[in-house]
């Protein structure tokens, strides 16, 4: 990366006592505003930690880099999963933590950090209950659909179903809560100013304009997610997804990493990511993956199946971008035709035409441009158990008959699973495994739950990690700063 006023940065900058008339370094920093807590980036984990920290009577101020905060939790499907919430009660549904923790590490065959798979286990819940009763954060269960890896009933989402509706809703809660939870948009950070302790004791940050401006913070707490929008860290950690469509937030441009490589810190768990399988890159739709968890199959050019579709859409990435022209097309029938009409990106892109119906098996041939016998030698091995199926059949496969749907996808990358080393109170780690003594990083912008690999991502590991993480942060930070101090001076 070519450095510029943009770039994330750390500045060395000497103990407090020393710092004088406040010449060099320094200088920004005297007279800046001081608040308890800074966090960097107001997605769902940010909004999360600010609204428990308001809970604990912390004031905090989050800096936010666009005008109007929405991140990657905007643009996700806004499934969080959780065991144990009022919500899965209210429905009904019985789940214990000893059984997500297990979907959890099953799909990531024992790769994850099992202190913090046990950490967010244990917290999100909690977060979910806060937000619902202390901020009015509605939920309900999705219990129409069992999400790949996960045994039991658990994807909580709020009623419009979209990520959009999520983050509406904690900016909401955020407003409500003004007296303590500032937020400043517009503050794009890029200067971490840290002491010989390894103390962060300011932030630089630049306005639109080009202008910098400068806080100073008790506790800092880095919110600003992963590397997806960073190209170049794509290609160093993810060289499979170096020609991708990322479909995340720009503004994931890996600053926390960049802190963290400057700090010292480990960064841990890179190679890992959120991919998809199943995206429709000219609407720029997500195509849930419940197609094809209810009997919808993915087929290439040649009209022939190339994976298990059974297996998580995050690997279904890889398996879409290396065939010819990294497309696919997910063929479903009826019923499942009928199931997508519950998602609102399904629904926006059969309103938009990216939906198509054929009556027979030709007439879909002939729009996926693939010889008519390979695909009825597919369709054929669905109902034969396999005999003539290039790929091994999905355990959720069963024939399909006209009238067939297809929608054409790519593979894309979604958000970064690797970050920052913490431990389960989401204090970044030296590289010795020592606590920093002010720094917490959580969500994107922390490690993950997901191994090291494509495949070890379990459908809501980044949102479980965004609100679980931001809650463990907030319970943190709070004991750490004990008695919380008052606000400081109010942002000009
Ligand atoms: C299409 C799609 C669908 C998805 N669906 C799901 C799903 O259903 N369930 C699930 O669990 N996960 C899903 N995900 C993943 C999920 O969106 C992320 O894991 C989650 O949103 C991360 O939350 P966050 O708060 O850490 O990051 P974000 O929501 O990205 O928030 C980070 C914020 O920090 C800001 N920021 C970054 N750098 C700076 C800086 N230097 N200064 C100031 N501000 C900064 C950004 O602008 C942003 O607002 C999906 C992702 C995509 C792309």
């Amino acid at each position: 990366m070519v450095a510029d006023a943009l770039t994330p940065v750390v500045i060395h900058v000497p103990h407090e006592a020393q710092w004088g008339a406040g010449e060099g370094r320094v200088g920004p920093l005297l007279g800046a505003p001081h608040f308890p807590v800074v966090i960097v980036g107001a997605g769902a984990c940010g909004l999360t930690a600010a609204l428990m920290l308001q809970g604990q009577g912390v004031p905090s101020l989050l800096l936010e880099r666009d005008d109007h905060p929405q991140g990657s939790s905007a643009l996700s499907s806004g499934f969080v999963p959780a065991a144990g919430t009022l919500c899965q009660a209210r429905q009904g549904i019985v789940d214990s933590q000893a059984q997500f923790i297990q979907d959890i590490v099953h799909k990531n065959h024992d790769q994850s950090p099992l202190h913090l798979v046990q950490a967010y286990v244990q917290a999100v819940p909690q977060a979910i209950d806060a937000l619902e009763t202390l901020h009015g954060v509605p939920w309900r269960v999705l219990d129409h659909f069992l999400y790949p890896g996960h045994s039991i009933h658990r994807m909580h989402a709020v009623p419009e179903t979209s990520g959009e509706g999520l983050m509406a809703r904690l900016m909401h809660a955020a407003q409500v809560a003004q007296d303590q939870v500032t937020v400043l948009t517009s503050a794009r950070v890029t200067q971490l100013y840290v002491d010989p302790d390894q103390r962060v004791v300011g932030l630089g940050y630049v306005r639109p304009d080009g202008s910098q401006e400068w806080v100073r913070a008790h506790a800092v707490l880095l919110a600003s997610n992963g590397f997806g929008g960073n190209t170049e860290l794509v290609a160093q950690h993810l060289p499979a997804m170096k020609h991708a469509v990322y479909a995340g937030h720009a503004g994931n441009d890996g600053s926390a990493v960049l802190w963290g490589q400057a700090l010292g810190v480990k960064l841990l768990d890179m190679g890992a990511y959120q991919g998809h399988g199943s995206w429709q890159p000219e609407l720029g739709l997500l195509m849930s993956w419940a197609l094809m968890g209810e009997g919808g199959i993915q087929i290439n050019q040649q009209g022939v199946r190339f994976h298990d579709e059974s297996q998580g859409y995050s690997e279904a990435s890889v398996g879409v971008l290396a065939q010819p022209g990294s497309r696919a097309w997910c063929v479903f029938d009826t019923p499942v035709f009928e199931l997508g009409l519950g998602f609102p990106e399904f629904k926006q892109a059969k309103a938009l035409g990216g939906i198509k119906r054929f009556d027979s098996v030709s007439a879909l041939a002939a729009w996926v441009g693939c010889p008519l016998e390979n695909l009825e030698r597919t369709l054929q091995g669905l109902a034969n158990e396999g005999e003539s199926a290039a790929a091994p059949l999905s355990a959720l496969s069963r024939p399909l008959a006209p009238p067939l749907y297809a929608v054409q996808v790519t593979g894309a990358l979604f958000h970064t699973q690797g970050g920052l080393d913490i431990d389960a109170h989401c204090r970044v780690l030296t590289s010795a495994g020592a606590p920093l003594p002010n720094l917490w990083a959580a969500g994107g912008a922390a490690r993950g739950v997901s191994g090291q690999e494509v495949w070890g991502y379990l459908s809501g590991n980044g949102l479980l990690s965004a609100l679980a993480g931001g809650f463990i942060s907030a319970q943190s930070i709070a004991k750490a700063l004990g008695q919380a101090p008052a606000a400081g001076a109010a942002l000009a």
